[in-house]
């Protein structure tokens, strides 16, 4: 087993791998930043690193900094989280040229997910349901390009090969502006990404974001374990996840997560995963692949019981997969509301002192958050301070519970988007289950 891993991350994950390691019976090693000696996890590690001053290219994407850590407390494995350098495939392979072990997939899987044009490629292969779209990246032929755009027909979504957090996409409505929004789109992306590649994909009008978690050991085994609903988003960015997502019948999760294992089988995928889909009019189309753990996980776990931190670690330890897929079974109904420190109304980030934190409770209620009272939200880093998650053995039930925890919690000192997730969680539609991409952004509008 591994005995000590470097914690590359900060905040709820940076917590929760810790804990996921203390049960493992695994060492810790917390590294961070000069703006972050107070996060929670630091105070519980065995051992913590200072690596940088406060901005993250001078810490949590320092790579010379993170492996010098590793060196010099004897640590045997690094975890990435999620951000950061998760993705990263240099990153990987700096890890383990090192002689570290990477808690995640190979960099090769790495990079050509990390490559959208490059995963789509690899999914069609394996026989994942793809978008319809350019199958490759464009071309500067004009006439090729609207040709293209006519057979997928109108509108159709200009996308960044390296793009991510929503960035790099465009949707052209019509013929007139096709050429124009392509030669943007790509000025944007070289700027943005280093890669000016772009391809072209049907926009779908009115879909929902549907993903299906995956566990692979690397050998060619893999289970899936079910989907999420991620489609209350606001900019692309989700706000709620639930699980099971509303709707799917047991035979459509089946199909879809058996093609999933099958693609994982056929790349030999290493630890967890998510393939991303779009789902409309009972199809899924594969938008992308997280080859990392996810801010969603906790839904995964609460309904089928797996702890995705802990296997991911023992994946990497070389301990193979126990799990199969009869194993995984679904009970009941899970939802996360992501609580940020942010305005609720006008979404500015508002970083700054929790005077006073009271953390709700009850049956079925998960809270993974880093806050404490008289801890400072720093302002350099994302505004994600915490996930409530409520479990019950029926939709409705998990609803009522997360209603009652929006009640009970308290974070005072700094405003956070808690009023947001009141609101949503007494929404009509949403108690009906099922709403699209699309449907937070018009309410938000009214
Ligand atoms: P990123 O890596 O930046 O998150 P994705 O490819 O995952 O990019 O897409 C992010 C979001 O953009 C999706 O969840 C969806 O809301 C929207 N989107 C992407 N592709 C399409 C498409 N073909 N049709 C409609 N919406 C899309």
């Amino acid at each position: 087993m591994i005995e000590k891993i470097v914690i590359a991350n900060r905040g709820e994950i940076a917590l929760r791998i810790l804990r996921a390691c203390r049960e493992l019976g695994i060492k810790t090693v917390a590294l961070h930043s000069t703006a972050d000696n107070n996060l929670m996890h630091v105070k519980l590690a065995d051992e913590s690193v200072c690596i940088g001053e406060a901005p993250a290219t001078s810490s949590y994407l320092n790579i010379p900094a993170i492996i010098s850590a590793a060196e010099i407390t004897d640590a045997t494995a690094i975890h990435p989280g999620y951000g950061f350098l998760a993705e990263n495939a240099d990153f990987a392979e700096r890890v383990e040229q090192s002689g570290f072990t990477f808690i995640g997939p190979t960099s090769e899987s790495i990079r050509i997910m990390g490559d959208k044009v490059s995963a789509i490629e690899a999914m069609r292969k394996a026989g994942v349901p793809c978008v319809p779209g350019s199958n490759g990246a464009l071309g500067d032929d004009p006439e090729t390009n609207l040709k293209l755009a006519r057979e997928i027909g109108f509108p159709v979504i200009i996308k960044a090969s390296g793009g991510g957090g929503g960035k790099g996409m465009r949707v052209v409505h019509t013929e007139a502006t096709l050429l124009d929004a392509i030669s943007l789109t790509k000025t944007e992306a070289g700027a943005a990404f280093g890669n000016d590649s772009v391809y072209m994909e049907k926009f779908l009008q009115n879909p929902r974001h549907v993903e299906i978690q995956v566990l692979a050991d690397g050998k060619g085994k893999a289970v899936h374990l079910g989907e999420r609903d991620c489609s209350m988003q606001r900019r692309h960015q989700k706000v709620v996840e639930e699980a099971p997502a509303p709707g799917i019948s047991t035979k459509l999760r089946e199909e879809i997560g058996a093609t999933c294992v099958t693609a994982c089988e056929q790349l030999c995928y290493r630890g967890a995963g998510t393939f991303e889909f779009l789902y409309e009019d009972g199809r899924f189309y594969f938008i992308e692949m997280n080859t990392r753990i996810q801010v969603e996980h906790p839904v995964t776990e609460m309904i089928t019981g797996v702890d995705l931190v802990k296997e991911q670690i023992k994946i990497a330890a070389g301990q193979g997969l126990f799990l199969r897929q009869e194993d995984i079974k679904l009970t009941g109904h899970a939802i996360e509301c992501r609580i940020n420190a942010e305005d609720p109304t006008t979404f500015m980030p508002n970083p700054g002192k929790i005077s006073l934190y009271h953390s709700p409770g009850g049956p079925g209620i998960r809270v993974d958050s880093h806050m404490y009272s008289s801890y400072s939200v720093p302002p350099h880093y994302d505004s994600l301070i915490g996930k409530l998650i409520a479990y019950g053995e029926t939709r409705e039930t998990a609803i009522k519970r997360m209603r009652n925890a929006l009640d009970e919690i308290v974070v005072d000192g700094i405003k956070t988007n808690i009023p947001l997730h009141q609101v949503i969680m007494r929404d009509a539609n949403f108690e009906q289950g099922g709403t699209n991409i699309h449907y937070l952004e018009k309410k938000l509008a009214e």
